[in-house]
Parts: C-alpha cells; sequence; structure tokens
C-alpha cells in the first residue's frame, strides 16, 4: 500500500469483507460515498469464501438461498445492488427444494411457493389439515410484521408488538398438534438457524423459512461469486478493497472519535465513520475495550454464540452419484431439535446434506457438503494454534487423526441414507470450528453468530450504533444470519447515513 492511500481520509472505513461488509460498502459507494474495505483474509466474503482441492470447488458458509423469485425480496436487494443478472443460479425442485428425512427412511419434501407447500405437506398428513393452514398463515403473519423484510418502511412493525419477538419456535409449533412427526416435519430444517428448543424465537423460523419458500436458489460453480460481482461492482462505483490487512486497534480525537483504524502490518487507514463487519465482542477488542461502557460490554460479551459446526466434503469419482437438485435434512432422532445437544458417541445426529452444482458436471454431482453440529469444545485442545492462507500455522497430527474419525463417522452414518455411497468417494476434505474461528475471526466457530432468545428477546438485539460516535455495526450478528439477513443489516446500518424511505423506494424501483 503507498503513502497516498494510507494518507487519504475515506469517508467510510469498513473492517471485514463478508456480505455486510461488502454489501454496506456497494450501498453506500452508489450513494457517492468514498469507501475502503479491509479484510484480514487472502480472499474477500468471509463465509462466502470457497477452497478448491483435487479440482472440485466447495462452499464454505453459502449452500442455497430463498427469496430469489423474481419480485421477492433478496431478488430485489440484489437487483439494487446490481448484481443479479450476474450471479449464476440454478432454482431447486419445485416440489422439493428440501426433503426432511428420518432415521425410518421416511421423507417429507418442501414445496416452493407458500401455497404449494401448504397443500403438499397436508397431503402428507391430511388429519392435520388445519394446524398446517393455522402454521402457514403464522408464518405470513410474522413476515408482515418485518417491514424491511417486506421492502416497507412503515406499516404494522414487531417494534410494536413486543410478542413477536417472545414466541418461542418449539413451543409455538407444539402447540399447533400433538403429531410429533408433523412437528418434527415443521422444524426440520432447522439446522439453517442453528435451533435450540427453548430458545429460538419463531420470527426467526418464519423469516428464513418463508424466504426459502418464495424462490430457493443454488450457485451454479460455487457461492463466491456474491462477493466476486461485489466486488467488482464496488470498484465501479470507485470504491476499495484491500486484502491482507487484519486491523488490531484504532486512533481517536479528543473528542472520543475514532480517526483511522491500525492493521497488524502497522498501516493505517483515514476515515469519517467506521462499520465493522466483524463480530461485536472482537469489534470491542479491536477498537479498544476502555472506549466502550461496562454496561454495554458486559452484556455484549455475556451474549451466547449459537453452536459451531463440523463441515465435511466429499468429493465423487466421475459420473458415480447423480446431483441432487435439493437439499436434505437427515435426523436420526426423532426429536428434530435434539441433535443440537448430542452425545459425542452417537453424533451426528442430525446433518444438512447438499451436493453443489457444477456446470460441466451436468447430471453428475462433483461433490456433496455435510454440515453438522459440533461445539467448540471437541477443538479445545488446540485452541492455541490458528492457520489461515494469510497467516499459515500448523496443527498437530492429533487434530488431522482427530478430524479423520469425525470425517469416518459422518460418512458412516451417510451410508444409512445412501447406500454404497462409500465406495463412489474420491476425496475427503473438512472445516472444523477451529477452521472457521480462523477464517472468520470469531471467537468460537460459530456458525450464525450470536444467539437469538426467545425469552429475553431485547438483551440478544444488537444494535447498528455504538457508544463511538463513529463506529457502527453490520453483518449477521445485527439483524438476522444468513444472505438475506445479512443484506438487510448492511441496509440498516446505512440508514443512519442514507434517507431510508428514499433508499429502499430505489431497491424498490430497480
Ligand atoms: C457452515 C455454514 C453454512 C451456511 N450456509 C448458509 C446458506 O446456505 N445460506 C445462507 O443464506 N446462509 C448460510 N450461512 C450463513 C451466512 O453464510 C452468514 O450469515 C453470512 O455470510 C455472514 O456474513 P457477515 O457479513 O456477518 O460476515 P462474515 O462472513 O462473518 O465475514 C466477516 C469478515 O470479517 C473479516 N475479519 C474478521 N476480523 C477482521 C479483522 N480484524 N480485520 C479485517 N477483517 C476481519 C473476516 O475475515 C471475514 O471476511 C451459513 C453459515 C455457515 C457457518
Amino acid at each position: 500500500m503507498q503513502t497516498s492511500a494510507v494518507q487519504k481520509e475515506y469517508d467510510f472505513v469498513i473492517v471485514g469483507s463478508g456480505l455486510g461488509g461488502l454489501a454496506c460498502a456497494n450501498i453506500l459507494a452508489m450513494e457517492g460515498y468514498s469507501v475502503v474495505v479491509l479484510e484480514k483474509n487472502h480472499q474477500i466474503g468471509g463465509h462466502l469464501q470457497v477452497y478448491s482441492r483435487d479440482k472440485s470447488i466447495y462452499d464454505t458458509g453459502v449452500h442455497y438461498v430463498g427469496g430469489l423469485d423474481k419480485g421477492e425480496n433478496l431478488h430485489q436487494f440484489f437487483k439494487y445492488l446490481g448484481i443479479l443478472d450476474k450471479l449464476k443460479l440454478k432454482r431447486l425442485d419445485n416440489d422439493r427444494f428440501d426433503v426432511i428425512r428420518f432415521g425410518d427412511g421416511c421423507e417429507y419434501a418442501y414445496a416452493q411457493g407458500i401455497e404449494h407447500f401448504e397443500e403438499q405437506l397436508i397431503s402428507y398428513f391430511p388429519e392435520e389439515a388445519a394446524a398446517i393452514r393455522t402454521y402457514c398463515a403464522k408464518l405470513v403473519e410474522t413476515c408482515s410484521k418485518f417491514p424491511l423484510y417486506n421492502l416497507e418502511t412503515s406499516g404494522e412493525s414487531y417494534l410494536a408488538d413486543e410478542s413477536v419477538l417472545a414466541l418461542n419456535a418449539f413451543d409455538y409449533i407444539a402447540s399447533l398438534t400433538n403429531n410429533i412427526r408433523l412437528r418434527n416435519v415443521l422444524a426440520g430444517s432447522n439446522l439453517l438457524y442453528a435451533g435450540v428448543k427453548h430458545k429460538t424465537p419463531f420470527y426467526v423460523h418464519a423469516l428464513i423459512m418463508k424466504s426459502y419458500l418464495t424462490g430457493a436458489y443454488k450457485f451454479i460453480d460455487g457461492g463466491s461469486q456474491i462477493a466476486i460481482q461485489l466486488s467488482r461492482s464496488l470498484r465501479q462505483h470507485g470504491g476499495q478493497i484491500f486484502k491482507y490487512k487484519k486491523v488490531v486497534a484504532a486512533n481517536y480525537d479528543d473528542k472520543g472519535r475514532i480517526t483511522e483504524v491500525v492493521c497488524e502490518n502497522g498501516e493505517t487507514f483515514r476515515g469519517k465513520e467506521f462499520i465493522s463487519n466483524v463480530h461485536p465482542v472482537v469489534t470491542i477488542d479491536i477498537f479498544g475495550q476502555e472506549r466502550f461502557l461496562s454496561i454495554y460490554k458486559n452484556r455484549v460479551q455475556a451474549l451466547e454464540d449459537s453452536i459451531s459446526t463440523f463441515l465435511v466434503h466429499v468429493s465423487f469419482h466421475d459420473n458415480t452419484f447423480e446431483y441432487l437438485n435439493y437439499n436434505i435434512y437427515q435426523h436420526h432422532l426423532d426429536d428434530v431439535w435434539g441433535g443440537i445437544d448430542y452425545d459425542k458417541p452417537t453424533w451426528p445426529q442430525t446433518y444438512f446434506i447438499c451436493t453443489p452444482y457444477i456446470s460441466k458436471k451436468g447430471k453428475y454431482a462433483d461433490s456433496m457438503s455435510i454440515m453438522t453440529y459440533m461445539n467448540a469444545s471437541e477443538t479445545e485442545e488446540w485452541a492455541g494454534t490458528f492457520s489461515t492462507v494469510a497467516e499459515p500455522g500448523k496443527r498437530n497430527e492429533a487434530y488431522e487423526q482427530f478430524k479423520k474419525e469425525r470425517e469416518a463417522k459422518v460418512i458412516a452414518k451417510l451410508e444409512s441414507v445412501f447406500p454404497g455411497i462409500s465406495g463412489m468417494i474420491k476425496a475427503v476434505h473438512s472445516a472444523s470450528p477451529l477452521t472457521f474461528r480462523d477464517y472468520i475471526g470469531n471467537r468460537n466457530g460459530t456458525m450464525y453468530g450470536i444467539m437469538k432468545d426467545s425469552s429475553s428477546p431485547l438483551r440478544t438485539r444488537i444494535n447498528t450504533r455504538t457508544k463511538i460516535p463513529n463506529l457502527h455495526l453490520t453483518g449477521q450478528n445485527v439483524s438476522l444470519h444468513g444472505i438475506l439477513g445479512v443484506t438487510v443489516s448492511a441496509f440498516v446500518t446505512c440508514f443512519s447515513f442514507i434517507d431510508k424511505e428514499q433508499l429502499i423506494q430505489k431497491v424498490k424501483n430497480a
């Protein structure tokens, strides 16, 4: 980096190039602000990063997205950001984009479109038609209370009705029916939000479920294209992105405003406003513990993160395993909320299966991703090690052995879903909680960041504004995780600088 760029004062300095950082950067650059994004890794995108081994491309934190049918929320947000027509997308099967599968081999397919979904569920559980209709109506009603989700800035809002945030997902679904299988089917994709029985609010379930019902798509040849397209778009609007820039501290003026951030290599970036796309706890460390009120710091530091994951990627021998244009949520327990609270000997009881769509492979799958739950405590022994491409480090043989054992357990379980699959596998790779911790820069490899809790909804809410007058937050810890949730968070962050009504009108007009 040249001296001249170091001395430039940007309107916005954004720490982290996850989706939240890149989306904010684009929104602000499109409004004419000068913006720089600083990323610690060799690759931009955070969870949007992919990696390749033996000529196969593996997604790390995005397997499919919802809300992409014409006119739906994410479709419109991506259109406004100028990337929609540049993304290579594959719509999942209309009659089965997700399949909820149980240990007894029974499968229940989710269909796209709320009415289609409802009718198909009723065909599985005709005697439960009333409960299913009530559930679908509640999904729609709950989502209608989140104006931005519906590209609105006013109207009936969850803010005026705290009961929306306090309704628990498990309790609400259980209140609809005594049919345990139906309860499990309705919450069967709860790995999407790492659902915890007495904590996950129904609104989290509803916002995510409804988004997938309104257009579920995979990214052809990998999800990193979102980050690539956003970075191209940003550069076209004059924004800059620098990789290998790990922000470690900030300098302040005598009014308590940040003047510049300091990178690990000593470089500094001056700015008027600063946005952190990094986990709030890490943000507090970077910007100085002493700069935050104890009450805020203590609350944020005490918040529980969602569990981490052990993500297994297998590649297949040519033309052996047929591509699945849907995902599977496999539950070996008759309680879809139970797999997160696992016993080591029976792990994994719950996992997500998907085959990425690789254009040159056509009918056959190139690889499969299997996402399981894993507590960070399982990799505690190696917590003192660190390894990324940008900061290479070594973990010992015991760690490699741990990973191999866990991979073998996952593949053994997978055999019960796809008998004979082991013989089709060419290579196996995996990412542990430590991989996610190091690449994303959070405390413990959490999948979705701070966990929302229906019993204390306000305590688990993170505001985009902080007590430091020119420090703002964005990303999955703000509104909601996931591609849609983080995109919405970016808009919420930017409302501090751009008129809300005008901005959302632009999104609608895009
Ligand atoms: C296994 C897994 C599967 C998922 N699958 C899906 C899915 O199929 N669909 C979906 O919608 N969502 C999915 N998600 C969730 C989704 O990927 C995330 O919610 C979202 O991408 C998070 O974006 P973010 O803006 O919060 O930033 P993050 O992705 O958390 O990125 C933060 C960025 O900040 C950088 N950074 C950290 N510290 C520093 C520092 N000190 N200096 C500079 N840079 C720094 C990091 O390197 C990173 O690039 C999945 C998540 C996981 C873990």
